[in-house]
């Protein structure tokens, strides 16, 4: 794994935290490296070092990994990753159930659970870290979303998938669907969450527009590393004005 992107503290009383993107050749659509980009800035704003490394299919995993990543990507690029993910999976699972939080969008998403059974029949095995399985559709689930939820709030995002995802018994749905799809056709869900994992369909990237998930992300990193967050106040107006925007858009 290539450590590609390093920010000392600003403060010298506060540390860095390790940020682990998940295959950003295949899995990275929509501009998801977005997320990435938002921590690491979040992490600035508050005196914060940020460590970004990246695991490729082939990469030793690297250790002392604070925060995960994962990103959207084609069927094709999920079959690609597919072996390697396997073999980092118990590290996966270790961490997960650990607390070490983690963001799953779309493609990874699908394969943190059971299984994803593409359109055209293929089965790619996923790594059962999520208690879900994902089934492809004839018909796409496209465009903008709004969603719901007590921990974050509104949730906006967009979404571009043709795996419909449902839910076990071991995970929550992060949200509920306002506007757009989400996680499957039929039920008003969007996303799950389990322990530390914040699991969803939404690009946009989805944290410029969501910094509740980020500081989520954040916090549940530092505490668990430093013990304790200072999670100062930010001034998030552009971020609320590309809700505001986003909420009038159509579907
Ligand atoms: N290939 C998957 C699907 O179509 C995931 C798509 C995505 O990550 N946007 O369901």
């Amino acid at each position: 794994s290539a450590s590609h992107l390093s920010e000392a503290p600003a403060d010298p009383a506060k540390g860095t935290l390790r940020i682990l993107q998940l295959y950003p050749r295949e899995m990275n659509i929509y501009g998801d490296y977005g997320n990435v980009l938002v921590l690491k800035q979040r992490l600035a704003w508050r005196g914060y070092g940020a460590e970004i490394l990246e695991h490729n299919a082939g990469d030793a995993f690297p250790a002392d990994i604070d925060v995960i990543i994962g990103g959207g990507g084609q069927d094709s690029g999920q079959v690609v990753i597919q072996d390697d993910l396997q073999s980092i999976a118990p590290r996966l699972r270790e961490l997960a159930e650990d607390g070490t939080p983690m963001l799953l969008i779309c493609g990874l998403y699908q394969l943190f659970g059971r299984e994803f059974r593409t359109h055209d029949g293929t089965v790619i095995p996923g790594i059962g870290v999520l208690d879900l399985e994902t089934r492809g559709g004839t018909e796409r689930l496209i465009g903008n979303v709004v969603a719901t939820s007590e921990e974050f709030g509104d949730i906006h995002g967009y979404e571009n998938h043709s795996g419909q995802t449902f839910l076990g018994e071991g995970v929550t749905p992060l949200a509920t669907v306002v506007k757009g799809a989400g996680n499957n056709a039929e039920e008003k869900h969007e996303g799950a969450r389990y322990r530390n994992i914040v699991a969803s369909y939404l690009h946009g990237s989805l944290l410029p527009k969501n910094p509740a998930i980020a500081d989520f992300l954040l916090r549940s990193a530092a505490e668990r590393k430093f013990g304790s967050f200072d999670a100062a106040g930010l001034d998030d107006s552009l971020a609320d004005l590309a809700r505001s925007h986003a909420a009038e858009r159509p579907r």
